[in-house]
């Protein structure tokens, strides 16, 4: 019994603590969302992340310290498109939040989902929605999060999330939107400059994960490492790959920093390609604990690997 108290004691005064400073009380699913939420929410948000990023998306483990975050939650910020699919249906079950709950389609109903992917251009949309042959995409392609373009959309749909749950805030999170868009958008000229020399690049991935990255940057994507998204490659693919990336003249290989070094290693070796090891996700390497700083890390490792330097 005293034991129990004890335990409670943290999460009573962290509850109080939050209520007396009227802070809304959020979980971003990835470190991205984190940041931009706190960068929206200021003193008025405490938010908690889920994956790390460090992890594969599509294969995040439900910890036990996700149920109690959830639980708790006023609202949860996801990129969906079912990429979080691996951990968010199971733990909306699990968490048992009456202000949110599992939907095969949506992925998430009810007054605290705030969904990212809203008004994003969904690339490589399939033209059936299908789980078949192992589709990870099914509703076409997720990864918008690592085009820096997308950021003032993400920060837009979670300041309005925000605001839905907690009007009384909602001119100081528009405020603080405005700041934080301001400050992106003129990242984004600089960074728009320094993409110039890399149009026209070929490139292979491993992961289908830079179409919304290679539309910001101009470098064309020609196939993966994958044979599809979410299927390891077989040695007959990889074969093809180094055929077609010969005849392509394919200078770069992006290696997501949570996928297999050595087959890149050996596809780099065959082919004379160089290697950009990138971040799918905020703090996937130290000081990346920002959608800026991560959005600028992976560029200046793409320019890097092509021999160029930023600006
Ligand atoms: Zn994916």
């Amino acid at each position: 019994m005293k034991k129990n108290i004890i335990c409670a004691i943290p999460f009573l005064s962290l509850a109080l603590s939050l209520q007396a400073q009227a802070k809304l009380l959020l979980v971003a699913t990835v470190p991205d969302l984190v940041d931009i939420t706190q960068q929206i929410g200021g003193n008025l948000v405490y938010v908690q992340g889920l994956s790390r990023g460090t992890e594969d998306i599509h294969q995040v483990i439900m910890r036990p310290s996700f149920v109690t975050k959830l639980n708790r939650a006023e609202g949860v910020v996801y990129l969906g498109l079912t990429i979080e699919h691996s951990f968010l249906p199971g733990l909306l079950d699990v968490a048992v939040n009456p202000k949110m709950r599992a939907d095969t389609v949506k992925g998430c109903v009810g007054p605290g989902c705030i969904d990212c992917s809203e008004g994003i251009k969904i690339l490589e949309k399939p033209e059936t929605l299908s789980r078949a042959e192992g589709e990870i995409h099914p509703q076409g392609n997720p990864h918008y999060n690592v085009d820096p373009a997308n950021g003032p959309i993400i920060a837009r749909n979670i300041a309005a999330g925000m605001s839905r749950i907690y009007p009384e805030h909602a001119a100081e999170y528009q405020k603080n939107l405005k700041a934080y868009v301001a400050q992106l958008e003129a990242k984004l000229v600089e960074w728009r400059k320094w993409v110039a020399p890399l149009k026209g690049v070929k490139a292979v991935s491993y992961h289908k994960d830079m179409v919304y990255l290679g539309r910001f940057s101009g470098i064309d994507f020609i196939d993966t490492v994958e044979l599809k998204p979410g299927i390891a490659p077989t040695p007959t693919h990889l074969e093809q790959l180094v055929k077609k990336m010969k005849e392509q003249n394919v200078k770069l290989i992006v290696r997501e920093q949570q996928y297999d070094a050595k087959t890149c290693e050996w596809l780099a070796a065959k082919t004379g390609a160089r290697i950009a090891v990138i971040g799918t996700m905020a703090n996937a390497f130290a000081n990346t604990e920002t959608f800026i700083k991560f959005s600028e890390h992976n560029l200046k490792a793409l320019l890097s690997a092509m021999g160029k330097e930023p600006g």
